[in-house]
């Protein structure tokens, strides 16, 4: 492609709301055959809310509530903040929480009016020597409905299981339809457990799922896309993003997302839109093919 090509096909794009950092990303784009997307704030909103939590047997509702919202306050993880938001709506009070951890991944845990709190994934409760083998239908019977399980643990008993459901953006499905009829392959990774990763991907009609992945196995996940020579796209928002947007054939990154995500892609939306991903492809197969 001539440089002046490429201006004038990014200059289109940055029209669209899609910006190309580097010009040799137009190119690159073309070749695409795979778009792997982020789930958590990429295909969903990324602000879950609290929609279930079953206590065990000789726990309270209200009572785990409060312990697991305390520990919570000291995360900055989304799935925190739906879990604060829960107990605020309830006018919980919430204790003073001291010794807090977070494992990236896993999941956090304090203490909290002398109590050892501890929540997260199944494989956080495993780590920490927590049998959820009783609340396994529960936590599946969540994952099936694409709400994402988590489990809580008071004094080293488990507590309850949780469920916090992420929205998925009014976007999406319109964008995914968009990228299959331009004859991309739709992949999504996600930390998330892979139930939950079915069932949105079923939901979404996204052709193959990386889940329980774990924020630096986003690199290693989206390489095994890369089959038969096949080119991959990736499209994230968060910190963990930034290795998988840079080892990507092109990195996409939502304008919407964190400064370390934008600095690591090729391209960034600025709406926040994933139809901006279509528009990009459509517009470098254009760009590419005019020049020939
Ligand atoms: P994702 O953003 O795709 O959910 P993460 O790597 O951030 O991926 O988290 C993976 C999993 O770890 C979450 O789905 C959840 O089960 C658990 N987890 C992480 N942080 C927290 C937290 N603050 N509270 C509860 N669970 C957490
Ligand atoms: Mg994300």
């Amino acid at each position: 492609a001539t440089p002046t090509s490429i201006m004038v096909g990014t200059g289109r794009a940055a029209e669209l709301g899609v910006l190309f950092r580097k010009g040799e990303a137009l190119q690159a784009l073309r070749d695409v055959s795979v778009i792997a997307l982020d789930k958590t704030g990429t295909l969903t909103k990324g602000r879950p809310e609290l929609t279930d939590l079953v206590p065990a047997e000789g726990f309270e509702y209200n009572e785990v509530l409060a312990f697991v919202a305390a520990v919570e306050t000291r995360s900055e993880h989304p799935i925190a903040e739906a879990i604060v938001d829960a107990s605020k709506q309830r006018d919980i009070t919430l204790a003073p929480v001291g010794g807090f951890e977070a494992t990236p991944g896993f999941g956090v845990s304090a203490k909290v009016a002398g109590r050892t709190v501890a929540v997260g994934a199944d494989r956080f409760m495993t780590q920490i020597g927590i049998d959820v083998s009783d609340f396994l239908p529960v936590a599946e019977r969540l994952g099936d409905q694409g709400k994402s399980p988590l489990y809580a643990a008071i004094d080293g008993r488990l507590a309850a299981v949780i469920a916090v459901a992420d929205p998925i953006r009014e976007t999406t499905p319109e964008a995914i339809k968009a990228l299959h009829a331009l004859g991309l392959k739709v992949a999504m990774i996600t930390g998330d457990n892979a139930a939950t990763a079915a069932a949105i991907a079923r939901q979404l009609g996204i052709d193959e799922v990386a889940a329980e992945v774990l924020p630096d196995g986003k690199v290693a996940a989206l390489k095994k896309f890369r089959t038969n020579g096949a080119r991959v796209a990736f499209v994230g928002d968060g910190i963990n993003d930034a290795p998988a947007l840079a080892e990507a054939d092109v990195g996409l990154a939502i304008g919407t997302g964190t400064d370390v995500a934008i600095e690591a892609a090729d391209v960034v939306l600025m709406s926040g839109d994933l139809r901006g991903v279509t528009n990009a492809i459509a517009l470098s197969r254009a760009t590419i093919r005019n020049i020939k």
